[in-house]
């Protein structure tokens, strides 16, 4: 039997903050009402509070703070908030895509000054090749960076590689600097800190099952407010099923292994300790956390049918049996580490892999969610825009065509179920060295993404 995700995720189950549950047990009245306490809502009601630090705010969160994606991830923060820089070009041109990049290192920049206590080390990502068309992607990936006039971006060889990072599959990688990895749960525990010390009100355990116009309700409760702001992330169809649309929910798996020996250690180098990702549409990523285990994932992601988001998909046996053996190829000098924590966690996924933002209730419910699998900088400034949002204040972030223009839609079920298999199915040829078929072909043509 496996253990709930608070006790399974390696994150979770060693907070050293812990704080009593406060749970929404009566009526209550707020200025603006946050729905989830994980990145979004928790920034959304820092930068409100920067904003109008007079405003009276209440978080409602279903389980503890950091219970969705943002206490469950793997912490690598990357330093753009496109997904790719290319990805970005094809969505938003090049003169958007070059100010999100812009915007996207000013951002983990403040992040990373915030979370100064939160295990952040500046590694930068290394992106590694393990094919020949890998390696080719590299080279691109360093020279889209530079048109667009970015400084750091470095291809490196074979040799350079395995100097960084000891792997016999590495080909080659490109180094992208400026992003890092973080412990996700301390920021969470400081965000907390800072808000509670700010007067906002953050219930847990308190399942909100209905939003009308201006209050949130749970079976105990409810908070009364002229805003409220929807931050839920994968698992917002359950309070607005019109929002799934524009999103799929997705389940992602990570396995942590117990600390290295400075002999384990040695032998596969990594003494820069940057976070890592490689060139598959299916990738591992992957990181040294702060008493050096390494956390291994998958970006292979489960789509469960009917957008299926509930605990009984926080454990897949079979994604932790192929987690351990695509780590046992990569580092087989490493075979006889153990990994004793695995877990899954909800992701949500756009076609164009980045969040769209929007309105409901005619107007007084405000939403920014669909990071796919890069929220932990992203969700920073959907927070910061929809705290402009939903104040009505000036922002040049709010003319962004990232801000206003929705992704390409999904297919709603039973075809959604049909073409993730298929999509899936595709792609996973590709990384097996087949070349793309037509369907990627087409959906390449209409910048449709099907990644975590
Ligand atoms: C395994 C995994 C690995 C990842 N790795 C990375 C990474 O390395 N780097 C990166 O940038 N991103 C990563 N991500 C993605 C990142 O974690 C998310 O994009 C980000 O955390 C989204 O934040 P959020 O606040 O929008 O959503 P969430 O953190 O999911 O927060 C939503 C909150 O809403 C609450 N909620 C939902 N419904 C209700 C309700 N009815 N009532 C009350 N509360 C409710 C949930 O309990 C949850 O706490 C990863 C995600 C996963 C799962």
């Amino acid at each position: 039997m496996d253990k709930p995700v608070e006790q399974s995720c390696f994150w979770l189950s060693t907070r050293s903050a812990s704080r009593p549950a406060v749970r929404l047990q009566a009526k209550s009245e707020a200025d603006v009402t946050v729905v989830g306490a994980g990145f979004t809502g928790l920034w959304t009601a820092y930068f409100l509070k920067s904003l109008e630090p007079s405003l009276e705010i209440a978080i409602v969160e279903q389980g503890c703070t950091g219970y969705g994606g943002s206490g469950r991830n793997a912490g690598m923060i990357s330093a753009c908030i496109d997904h790719s820089h290319a990805l970005a070009i094809n969505h938003f041109g090049e003169m958007e895509a070059g100010r999100l990049s812009r915007i996207g290192l000013r951002n983990i920049e403040e992040l990373c000054a915030f979370a100064i206590d939160c295990d952040v080390e500046r590694t930068g990502q290394l992106h590694v090749a393990l094919a020949e068309s890998h390696v080719a992607e590299c080279r691109k990936f360093v020279a889209t960076a530079e048109r667009l006039g970015l400084d750091g971006y470095r291809f490196l060889d074979s040799n350079g590689t395995r100097r960084e990072l000891n792997s016999p599959l590495y080909m080659a990688s490109a180094f992208a600097p400026g992003g890092g990895i973080i412990n996700p749960i301390r920021l969470i525990d400081k965000l907390v800190q800072v808000l509670s010390d700010q007067g906002v009100r953050i219930y847990e355990q308190s399942r909100v099952t209905g939003i009308e116009k201006n209050l949130v309700r749970t079976d105990e409760g409810s908070v009364s407010s002229r805003k409220i702001v929807l931050a839920t992330d994968s698992y917002s169809h359950h309070l607005f099923p019109e929002l799934l649309q524009y999103f799929i929910p997705l389940y992602d798996y990570v396995v942590v292994s117990e600390p290295l020996s400075a002999a384990q250690l040695d032998s596969i180098g990594w003494g820069n300790r940057q976070g890592v990702t490689d060139g598959r549409n299916f990738f591992n990523y992957y990181r040294l956390t702060a008493d050096n285990r390494i956390l291994w994932g998958t970006s292979e992601a489960m789509y469960y049918a009917n957008n299926k988001v509930d605990t009984a998909c926080d454990h897949s046996t079979e994604k932790r049996v192929s987690l351990l053996s695509s780590f046992a190829l990569h580092f087989p000098q490493l075979a006889d580490l153990h990994f004793p924590y695995s877990w899954g966690g909800p992701i949500a996924s756009t076609t164009r892999l980045t969040p769209f933002f929007g309105t409901l209730n005619s107007g007084s419910v405000y939403y920014a969610l669909g990071y796919t699998g890069h929220g932990i900088g992203t969700t920073r400034l959907a927070g910061k825009i929809l705290a402009h949002m939903v104040l009505s204040k000036q922002s040049d972030l709010l003319k962004m065509q990232i801000a206003r223009k929705k992704p390409l839609p999904y297919p709603p079920e039973p075809i959604r179920n049909l073409a993730v298999n298929m999509v899936t199915r595709s792609l996973k040829r590709v990384d097996s060295g087949h070349n793309p078929d037509l369907l990627l072909h087409l959906l390449d043509i209409a910048g449709i993404g099907f990644s975590s």
